[in-house]
């Protein structure tokens, strides 16, 4: 397979390119891996699916994943633990022979191998144990010639010792002379017990990344905790789902996160006892979003935090810069940063007067002087109405004279009943339902923002 990849990612680069790739010449590609021509068919189909249902890239949901042509539990596992670092252990054929071997599980089927690894181990060392049992499995637990006399994990082991039967072949292994055992150390005196821990840590420790090798002085945080959606969001665009310790209640995309990070409150009143006990040496604020308090309290903590202050877009190509940097992922910052930079650049036309509604009973609006506001700016509209998120009376909504109206889906669930209400009473303006995540999450869909407003014309 990683012979084949090359030349098959070189001629086919993206999405776009495997979508119109005909039948004989992906087959040519892939012939040496086996079942070419299934492999062909689903390659090319995923390729058409991924333009189809997700603009060309790769979704983070594990359900979007699984729905892919050719797209089974372990695939979707790898490119979440992979591409996204969302804890996730894909049980392929070396793990499945290495686990049930070390007496770690005595499933007999992967699914269920996963789930007794998962059980046996903490989420953290998800991704880099199923690396670590592949490539023991690779060079060491041999399917037909295990060498036991070299395994670092031979005491631990109730096969390599010959107390039970090999699982993957049925037969025992006569185990090597005392001499040649290279742990040395205690022996397992129960077969079948998981030694979990004991064998991660012997399979190699935890590896650094690369960014951190350049500068060994810094540590990246490991325990984030992040109080505002969208950076939450963000971070899990940038691959550091495996990090996140923490979210509040309103972080809620991807969707999975629900179930797999605890949740600590609101970002107005978050739980304070529960983010000491969960341990965090980073915990990210917005200074909108989060009231000051929040940050004076961790203060007392002593728990470290992090505080952005987004109020224009360009402020966002500053907070991603500064979390990069932070985080130690300065390399997908910057590439987003230098994107949303460039598309900033030229200049904007003054175009229609547009108020933003973020509230209704009482009516409330984004000003100008708001991130909405300057997206709107960037977005060729022109913003109107008083500084900050002022309410309005049925007076001065009247008083504005909107030439557009946007009524995004939250944080208020503005629907089509109150775009109607709205047409009707400003019958000259155009009164637009808008998705809310859009226009308000900052960061991690600024460039969705700026589409759509740009798309209004
Ligand atoms: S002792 Fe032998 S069977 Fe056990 S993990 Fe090591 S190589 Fe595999």
């Amino acid at each position: 397979m990683n012979l084949t990849t090359p030349a098959l990612f070189a001629r086919f680069p993206d999405a776009a390119a495997l979508a119109g790739a005909r039948q004989e010449e992906v087959e040519a590609l892939v012939k040496s891996t086996g079942f070419f021509r299934n492999k062909a068919k689903n390659l090319i189909g995923l390729g058409q699916a991924l333009m189809a249902r997700h603009g060309g890239l790769v979704p983070s949901d594990p359900a979007a994943l699984g729905a892919l042509p050719g797209v089974g539990q372990k695939t979707a596992n790898v490119v979440l633990a992979n591409a996204f670092g969302v804890p996730a252990l894909a049980v392929d054929t070396h793990i499945f022979r290495v686990a049930r071997r070390l007496g770690l599980s005595k499933a007999s089927t992967p699914e269920k191998v996963e789930a007794d690894l998962c059980r046996a181990f903490p989420r953290e060392d998800w991704i880099e144990l199923h690396h670590q049992l592949i490539f023991h499995g690779r060079r060491t637990c041999d399917a037909r010639r295990p060498d036991c006399a070299a395994c670092p994990l031979l005491d631990l082991c109730p096969t390599g010792l010959g107390k039970v039967k090999d699982p993957h072949s049925g037969v025992r292994i006569a185990p090597p002379p005392e001499g040649l055992h290279p742990s040395g150390g205690r022996k397992n005196d129960t077969p079948g017990t998981p030694l979990a821990p004991e064998a991660s840590a012997r399979l190699g420790g935890r590896p650094r990344p690369p960014s951190l090798a350049l500068n060994p002085e810094f540590r990246a945080p490991q325990r984030i905790i992040s109080l505002v959606p969208s950076v939450t969001e963000l971070l899990v665009q940038w691959g550091l789902a495996a990090r996140l310790a923490g979210r509040t209640r309103y972080c809620i995309e991807p969707k999975w996160i629900r179930n797999t990070v605890p949740a600590v409150g609101g970002t107005k009143d978050p739980d304070l006892g529960r983010i000491r006990d969960l341990a965090p040496d980073l915990v990210i604020l917005e200074r909108d979003e989060n009231p000051r308090e929040t940050a004076e309290a961790l203060t007392a903590l002593g728990i470290p935090w992090l505080a952005l202050e987004i109020r224009t877009v360009k402020d966002c190509v500053a907070a991603l810069r500064t979390l990069g940097e932070r985080l130690g992922a300065s390399e997908a910052a910057e590439a987003r940063a230098a994107a949303l930079e460039a598309s900033l650049k030229g200049r904007r036309r003054k175009g229609p007067r547009a108020l933003v509604l973020i509230w209704r009973d009482p009516w409330m609006s984004a000003g100008p002087d708001t991130y909405l506001g300057d997206l709107l700016r960037q977005g060729g509209l022109t913003p109107i109405g008083p500084d900050r998120y002022p309410t309005l009376s049925e007076a001065d909504l009247g008083a504005l004279d909107p030439q557009v109206i946007l009524l995004p889906t939250e944080p208020y669930r503005f629907n089509r009943r109150h775009q109607a209400e709205l047409q009707k009473r400003f019958p000259e303006a155009e009164v637009r339902l808008v998705d809310g995540q859009a226009l308000t999450w900052y960061l991690s869909r600024t460039e969705a923002g700026l589409d759509l407003l740009r798309g209004f014309r």
